[in-house]
């Protein structure tokens, strides 16, 4: 199914994820069917299927609209990327540590309470890789190439 706010692959959700992640206003109105989620990070229609939901019916910032340091990678725990940055820049990549020192992916109700309705754990590790890699082109920066 494709996003009719801008035409890209949605991804099939569960609409108890919708469900919980609408604020209260547009709960009243909700219609459990299919939904998927558009995330093209440019569109602001959050969910799409019996309705469209535009994020701003959505009680929380979703990780993949939203690229700020205060957003949840981790929902159900509330661990935000600004947490996981200051685990890595402590502990490194290792994403156990990582997740121990957060308490991210811990907390079981992904389903209800990730956007995408899924586990964050490989949300998180795509995230470290992209510090990683940040890191390494700081690190060429800082070289003297002469
Ligand atoms: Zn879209």
């Amino acid at each position: 199914m494709k996003c009719p706010g801008c035409g890209s692959e949605g991804i099939k959700v569960f609409p108890e994820t919708v469900f919980n992640l609408l604020k209260d206003e547009a709960k009243k109105d909700f219609y459990e069917n299919l939904y998927f989620a558009c995330t093209n990070p440019s569109c602001d229609v959050a969910y799409f299927g019996e309705d469209i939901y535009k994020v701003g019916s959505i009680k929380t910032a979703i990780w993949y609209k939203d690229k700020s340091d205060n957003v949840y990678l981790c929902y159900c725990n509330k661990v935000t990327r600004a947490a996981i940055k200051e685990a890595y820049l402590k502990v490194g990549a290792d994403i156990k540590k990582i997740l121990a020192q957060t308490g991210a992916c811990g907390g079981g109700r992904c389903r209800t309470e990730n956007p995408l309705g899924r586990c964050c754990h490989m949300t998180i590790k795509h995230y470290v890789q992209e510090l990683e890699q940040q890191r390494g082109e700081e690190g060429r920066k800082g070289k003297c190439n002469i």
